[in-house]
């Protein structure tokens, strides 16, 4: 017979406003088993934990129900403390009577009612609960970053750079992500691949970083501590170390392509360079838009190399797979600029001076398609009066993106000043529906950018857009003074959102990693654990969790990098034993191993009986459930305890 304490938090009134707190304590102290009952403000504070402590020694106590928040927040403040008292961290539990049952209910009698359910239920599961010890499992100390922008980089540099190594797997054919694309960046205005490409040459010169451009991830086994990834890498046409850059085999290649670092702006030959700091600094050979390999039907970049005698062009490479083995990885894959055309209203893809973001960063870009010079796709005019609209298919939940990207209208402001810049006797416009500026130097940044002169901020939303005598009327309402707008402006700039980087999805799938509602990766907890997806040993770094602005991806890749290198310098780790178990009873049938979503259960080849990978195991349940003999259960949630808990809960 286990001597149980029950403690009961007020949680300040998030409990104590909806539930008799004084009640519940009452009944637990006259519930069997129960050898001491009291209740606190804030037992998760130190105060509250130092109640329970001294009252494990002082009464004798075996286990533990915290009845507070949910186990979410605090179970592992509370497994820790027992410890500390000298009791197994398995003999605790926690009623969750804050989200189950004072947030979720107005009246308080029902709400108390719920509350002394709850904790009858969870006294009974800790009554029955195994005293259990942590299984150790050894760790592969290297780590993989998936996607090469600033987060990825700064993320392989900070582990690389503590001694581990580091794979860093890039999609395209250069390192350097969107940031490479940007012109200038608030709030300082640094030339963006100034800062940048010092970072990216740091990276690939790093002993430590194994970079796998063109390269995407196929499959990953294992768990914390221990993943084996399947990198499939295309073919690299162009071996990098010999590539001198001298350009000759673009210039006979007969193949042309809109430039996507141009954002379409430019155009681009099958073989090319990504951009003119890429790195590694070498050519690419796009297969896709190649006038053919299998069976090769030019070839004429092989033959201006090979007569330079440089020959670094193999037109028959073919695709890699790269076997890797880490205990860590974090994923850094970022953005893509929301779908334009899809706001029919605009008339983006319809007039050519209705143009996005980042097309408009490009133009801004020294290096990009007009050398920095603001012109009009349409006739190459420079503009005199350009429309901004910030928001454009966001905050819109019924028809583009529910969300705000935090960054639109920061970047607006950096755009219509730059504009003045260079166009000193322009008049641009911005259409707000309210600021954002939350960052360091931010609002100071907008109000320089306003204090410029030449800028009229409007507030409220445009309706249409169409083109009129060569100039674009735009069409919307001041709310402010609640008069309709127009303006005949010359160029029109969309600040459109930020989506989840192609693939997103499926890149979690394969990392067994989850996505939110809007396909960004979701973290463990938005508050306490935001730089972890639920999946233990999968970090989060940059936008691919959700939009940010440069600062804000690099500071969350150094906090994943060091919460994998937490993981990393140890050379084993303890996961929890609350795993699954096959008896005796086991027919071999096989169907439990279809069922684990973690692939953690096979079939012994001398047995013939199914087999936990006990390493593996997340606990997650689902195959007891599916075995038909009944023959797996849950450490410390066996069928005794679920029907313990159901009898606690229907008896009155
Ligand atoms: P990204 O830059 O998107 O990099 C992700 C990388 O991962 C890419 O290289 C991609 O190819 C790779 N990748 C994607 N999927 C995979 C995969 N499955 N496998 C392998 N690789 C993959 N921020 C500022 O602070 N200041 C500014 O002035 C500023 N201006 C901006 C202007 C515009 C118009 C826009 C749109 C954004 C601006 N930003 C600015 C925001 C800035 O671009 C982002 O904060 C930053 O790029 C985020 O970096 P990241 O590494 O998380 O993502
Ligand atoms: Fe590189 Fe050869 Fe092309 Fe010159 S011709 S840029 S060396 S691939
Ligand atoms: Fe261009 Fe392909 Fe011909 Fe090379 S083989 S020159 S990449 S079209
Ligand atoms: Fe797989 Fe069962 Fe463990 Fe869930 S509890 S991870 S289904 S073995």
């Amino acid at each position: 017979m286990k001597r149980v304490g029950v403690f009961i938090c007020h949680c300040g009134l998030n409990i104590a406003g909806m539930v008799n707190v004084k009640e519940v304590v009452d009944q637990a102290s006259k519930y069997p088993d129960v050898a001491f009952a009291a209740d606190h403000r804030y037992l998760c504070a130190e105060p509250g934990q130092a109640l329970i402590k001294d009252s494990i020694k002082q009464h004798k106590l075996d286990a533990i129900v915290v009845a507070a928040c949910s186990p979410a927040m605090h179970e592992v403040t509370f497994k820790n403390l027992i410890q500390t008292a000298g009791l197994n961290r398995h003999q605790c539990e926690i009623a969750n009577i804050r989200e189950q049952c004072s947030w979720v209910h107005d009246d308080s009698k029902k709400a108390t009612e719920k509350a002394h359910v709850t904790l009858r239920q969870s006294i009974e599961k800790v009554k029955l609960n195994e005293s259990l010890e942590p299984i150790t499992v050894p760790v592969t100390r290297r780590a993989l970053v998936i996607g090469g922008g600033v987060a990825g980089i700064r993320a392989a540099l900070d582990i690389a750079n503590s001694g581990y190594q580091v794979y860093l797997v890039e999609k395209t054919g250069s390192i350097g992500g969107r940031m490479a694309q940007l012109s200038e960046t608030f709030p300082t205005l640094d030339c963006s691949i100034c800062i940048l490409g010092p970072l990216m040459v740091e990276a690939y010169r790093n002993p430590n970083i194994k970079l796998l451009r063109l390269s995407q991830i196929e499959e990953v086994k294992g768990y914390i501590g221990n993943y084996n990834v399947k990198v499939k890498q295309q073919p690299v046409y162009v071996n990098e170390t010999k590539c001198n850059l001298c350009g000759e085999c673009a210039k006979v290649c007969p193949a042309e392509i809109p430039n996507e670092f141009d954002s379409g702006l430019t155009w681009r030959k099958a073989i090319y360079i990504p951009f003119a700091q890429a790195v590694p600094p070498a050519y690419v050979l796009d297969a896709k838009n190649c006038l053919g390999l299998l069976p090769q039907a030019c070839g004429e970049c092989k033959k201006a190399c090979d007569k330079l005698g440089t020959a670094c062009i193999d037109l028959d490479a073919r695709p890699q797979i790269h076997e890797l083995e880490v205990g860590a990885i974090i994923s850094a894959t970022g953005y893509e600029p929301y779908d334009a055309s899809k706001l029919t209203e605009y008339g983006y893809g319809i007039y050519p001076d209705v143009m996005t973001s980042l097309e408009f960063e490009r133009m801004l870009s020294a290096s990009g398609p007009t050398s920095g010079l603001i012109k009009r796709p349409s006739d190459g005019r420079i503009p005199r009066e350009v429309v901004f609209i910030q928001c454009a298919g966001q905050r819109e939940p019924e028809t583009a993106l529910a969300y705000c990207s935090k960054i639109c209208c920061m970047y607006t402001a950096k755009h219509a000043m730059l504009f003045r810049h260079k166009v000193p006797d322009g008049q641009a416009y911005i259409f707000y529906m309210d600021i954002r500026a939350g960052g360091k130097g931010y609002e100071e940044f907008v109000k320089r950018c306003q204090e410029e002169g030449g800028l009229l901020y409007l507030r409220g939303r445009v309706a249409k857009i169409y083109e009129e005598n060569s100039k674009l009327i735009v069409k919307g309402v001041d709310t402010l003074s609640g008069k309709t707008i127009q303006i005949q402006a010359d160029l029109v700039v969309l600040a459109v959102g930020m989506v989840p980087s192609l693939g997103s999805r499926e890149l979690a799938n394969i990392l067994k990693a989850s996505t939110d509602g809007n396909g960004f990766f979701a973290e463990a907890h938005p508050k306490l654990r935001p730089l972890e997806s639920p999946t233990a040993g999968i970090f989060l770094a940059g936008a691919g969790q959700a939009p940010k602005d440069i600062p804000e991806s690099v500071a969350q890749a150094s906090g994943a990098a060091s919460k994998a290198l937490n993981l990393l310098s140890n050379p084993t780790l303890e996961r929890e034993p609350t795993v699954a178990r096959v008896s005796e009873s086991c027919s071999g049938c096989g169907i439990c191993i279809a069922s684990c979503p973690f692939e953690a259960i096979s079939l012994n080849e001398k047995t013939k009986l199914a087999e936990v990978a006990e390493a593996v195991c997340e606990g997650c349940g689902t195959c007891i459930a599916s075995c038909p003999s009944g023959a797996l259960s849950l450490r410390n949630m066996t069928d005794a305890q679920v029907l313990a808990m159901i009898r606690a809960a229907v008896s009155s």
